[in-house]
């Protein structure tokens, strides 16, 4: 308990309020009682809590926290991944990218066999998800790549995937492939071995395509093509992991209807699994080095309104290791997702960024009153027939507990 009081202090020093003293305003107390009561609040009303004062915020993270209370109960979950970043080359540029590199600075591709030795390295420490990440398309912008992939027997980058996925699966450990812009047919061919998949919104504002914008001369970061990809995923019945990138020049408005844009996605199809809010980290050498990361406050604000919006139902991640100091006090925001932790690989896109002791994390989130599982790629309410193809739902079933969990363990980071 005394850790929660503690906690709890460290988010209302943030917020730099002593206390709840003076109440929520009339307007704060009717949009929280009706979130509470689980209607979906709309864009005026998310927008009014973006203003609130700064002592009202306590008040929208206690909701946030009461709602995924409700939903997820007292379990914050985690999974354990190994990271493929199979190809580092890129079409795209984007403002703050450290991950992708030019043909010659380093191999155009990781071999058949790296991602083979990484799936058995990853399942003999018991990780249970091979997350492929990789550049968008380096196919049509590089014809050295092409002519290497080709040689390896593959047209795209997208085929290549597919084929490491069904690699891996093999070696006991779930691929979720982060693959960018997708056709249908890709998508269904990546269903095959991949019991979910993921791609980032990022933010659904066509403006930050604009010269001098984070997505300029990028033509996958079209906001309506990312959606359409989703769309595919969602008629596919793919469980499907999406998100919004805070801090890369977008505004409030902009935040919001990212947020609004998802939750139809996720009212329509029922498809969505898992909604991450990603801080931008600025690092030295990229477009975007001068600009500042969102504020913990911001973050608070946006991942508790995200909770509000989505309702107790929905899966929410902010990543700890690009939060290493202050992620504790999202907990009080209305997450119940601590994403991805790797004993074997780096997080590739934020290398700077290690990832949190496993040991470390369940202490604290033990602390705070809570319970620590760990998950596959697949969250558990997604695993069954309609979402995961059959011979890939029989491996799933054999990993996890009646309640679609990994079987507890002492947890240990190796
Ligand atoms: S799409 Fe990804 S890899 Fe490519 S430039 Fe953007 S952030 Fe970097």
């Amino acid at each position: 308990m005394a850790l929660i009081d503690k906690d709890w202090e460290n988010v209302l020093g943030t917020l730099e309020c002593e206390s709840l003293l003076n109440g929520p305003s009339k307007r704060l107390s009717a949009i929280l009682n009706k979130a509470e009561s689980g209607e979906v609040i709309d864009r005026d009303e998310a927008l009014y809590l973006v203003n609130i004062e700064k002592d009202e915020i306590p008040y929208l993270l206690l909701t946030a926290s009461k709602l995924r209370d409700s939903g997820k109960g007292k379990i914050l979950t985690y999974s354990k991944n190994v990271f493929v970043p199979l190809t580092q080359i890129c079409r795209n540029r984007c403002g703050y990218c450290t991950f992708k590199y030019e043909p010659g600075e380093g191999a155009l591709f990781m071999s058949p066999d790296e991602v083979v030795d990484l799936a058995k390295k990853g399942a003999e420490l018991g990780c249970t998800e091979l997350l492929f990440v990789t550049g968008d398309k380096p196919e049509l912008k590089y014809p050295v790549y092409k002519e290497a992939l080709q040689k390896l027997g593959y047209e795209t980058t997208a085929d290549y995937l597919i084929a490491m996925g069904e690699a891996g699966l093999k070696e006991n450990i779930f691929p979720h492939t982060n693959l960018g812009l997708a056709t249908s047919e890709e998508l269904l061919a990546f269903k095959q071995s991949n019991p979910s998949m993921g791609l980032m919104l990022e933010n659904i504002s066509p403006r930050l395509l604009k010269k001098g914008q984070a997505h300029h001369g990028c033509p996958d970061k079209v906001p309506k093509l990312r959606m359409n990809t989703m769309e595919l995923a969602g008629e596919h019945r793919i469980p499907w992991t999406s998100g919004i990138l805070v801090g890369i020049g977008e505004t409030w408005e902009e935040r919001i209807d990212s947020l609004l844009a998802l939750k139809k996605l996720s009212d329509d199809y029922g498809h969505l699994q898992e909604l991450i809010i990603q801080n931008f980290s600025p690092k030295p050498g990229i477009m975007m080095e001068k600009y500042p990361p969102p504020s913990v406050v911001d973050m608070l604000k946006l991942v508790a309104i995200s909770r509000l919006v989505f309702g107790e139902g929905m899966n929410l991640q902010i990543p700890p290791n690009l939060n290493p100091e202050t992620y504790p006090m999202f907990i009080h925001a209305g997450i119940n997702d601590l994403g991805g932790v790797s004993p074997v690989t780096i997080d590739y896109v934020n290398p700077e960024a290690p990832w949190p002791k496993l040991e470390i994390m369940q202490d604290m989130v033990e602390d705070l009153g809570f319970t620590l599982r760990e998950r596959l790629p697949v969250y558990p309410e997604f695993i069954d027939n309609e979402f995961i193809e059959k011979d890939v739902l029989t491996r799933v079933v054999n990993f996890v507990d009646k309640d679609g969990y990994v079987p507890l363990e002492e947890v240990t980071n190796g």
